[in-house]
């Protein structure tokens, strides 16, 4: 039987992704050496960070002024370099979720921090609206996917001081007006590669306005200028990376991508409203992530969710728990999920359903 990830992260890849990278961890490009043994500086791993990088820009139409870099530390350690580059005084965040918090609690080390929204009082189960951005901060932040919470911002905002998104869960999900960002990212393991790896997209000319003095390792200066070679990459990780990346090419791109991720979740939250048993967490279509689709058993069937856990995982359904602040269950349908497996989680659904 086959078995879906439905894993929120680390998560499905394309099998492209995961056979190629064990071919180099054999063989890589013909050295007759391991992926996991060359050198950082061989001509052959320096041409496959300059082809990711290249591929990144492409695919995401970056326009010039701005660079791509892979660093360590995942989002996380972003929450806290990006204050550190950017913030002199005062900046702003939107409040959807853990992630989100956990981006704000880093800034409060460096000053005023405005908190312009904030959906806890609901679980988190919506993106607000109504908030405006203090003109005088220095960036505003922003979670686009909210992984545990299956709420997205799936348009580019338009704000009035420089925009910096957490893009984690749904980098290359849908096309984006990189002009409209002035720092993009994310760690890689939800929707690019395996853990190890974080990308960054940085507009150049919005650092170095800082007073304070900034790390050298969490200066982004320093990863542009040796082009993320500054120290040792995680090289496993952007192998890996870069085999997405050209599987998202032969996909058609991010506009391809936007457009299967649309039809497959449209596929599970139809099923999902229309059902007996199920409810969708997040009520309002348009802030329903495409990438994280969260969903729990009606009020009068709540005691059934031990046993549809156990039966969908009977069938193969891996990775559907939901995160335990949410309950329920969480299909996460990233990118490489196919279509398919969709399907087949709909089938479980709708045998739970005839029996109950
Ligand atoms: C997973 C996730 C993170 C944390 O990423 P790490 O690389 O583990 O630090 C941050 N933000 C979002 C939106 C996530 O989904």
């Amino acid at each position: 039987m086959k078995t879906h990830n439905f894993s929120a992260g680390p998560s499905i890849l394309p099998e492209s992704t995961i056979k190629n990278s064990a071919d180099a961890v054999m063989n890589f490009a013909n050295t007759g050496l391991s992926l996991l043994e060359v050198s950082h500086r061989s001509k052959e791993f320096i041409a496959v960070m300059d082809e990711a990088q290249q591929l990144f820009k492409e695919l995401l139409d970056i326009p010039e002024g701005y660079e791509v870099i892979f660093v360590g530390g995942g989002a996380s350690l972003q929450f806290c370099m990006v204050p550190f580059n950017l913030m002199q005084k005062k900046s702003a965040y939107l409040h959807t979720g853990t992630w989100a918090k956990k981006a704000m609690k880093e800034a409060q080390a460096f000053g005023e921090v405005v908190e312009v929204a904030s959906s806890a009082d609901k679980i988190y189960n919506y993106i607000p609206k109504d908030y405006e951005v203090p003109a005088d901060a220095d960036y505003f932040h922003i979670t686009t996917n909210n992984t545990i919470y299956g709420t997205e911002i799936r348009k580019d905002l338009d704000v009035n001081v420089p925009l910096v998104a957490d893009m984690s869960s749904d980098i290359f999900s849908r096309p984006i007006d990189v002009s409209k960002y002035a720092i993009i990212y994310g760690g890689a393991q939800k929707n690019l590669a395996p853990a190890g790896v974080t990308f960054a997209i940085v507009k150049k000319d919005i650092l170095g306005k800082v007073d304070r003095h900034i790390p050298t390792m969490l200066d982004y200066r320093t990863h542009i200028e040796n082009g993320s070679m500054f120290n040792t990459p995680p090289v496993f990780s952007v192998y890996a990376a870069l085999q997405t990346l050209k599987w998202v090419k032969e996909q058609g791109g991010v506009a391809a991508m936007e457009k299967m991720n649309i039809e497959k979740s449209d596929l599970l939250y139809d099923f999902i409203d229309n059902s007996k048993l199920f409810k969708a967490v997040v009520a309002d279509k348009e802030d329903r992530s495409i990438m994280n689709v969260c969903f729990v058993m009606k009020d009068e069937y709540k005691e059934l969710e031990k046993d549809f856990f156990d039966y969908a995982t009977s069938q193969g359904m891996s990775g559907i728990k939901g995160h335990r602040s949410v309950g329920g269950f969480r299909a996460s349908i990233y990118n490489a999920m196919p279509k398919s497996s969709i399907e087949a989680l709909i089938t479980t659904m709708k045998e739970f359903e005839a029996k109950h």
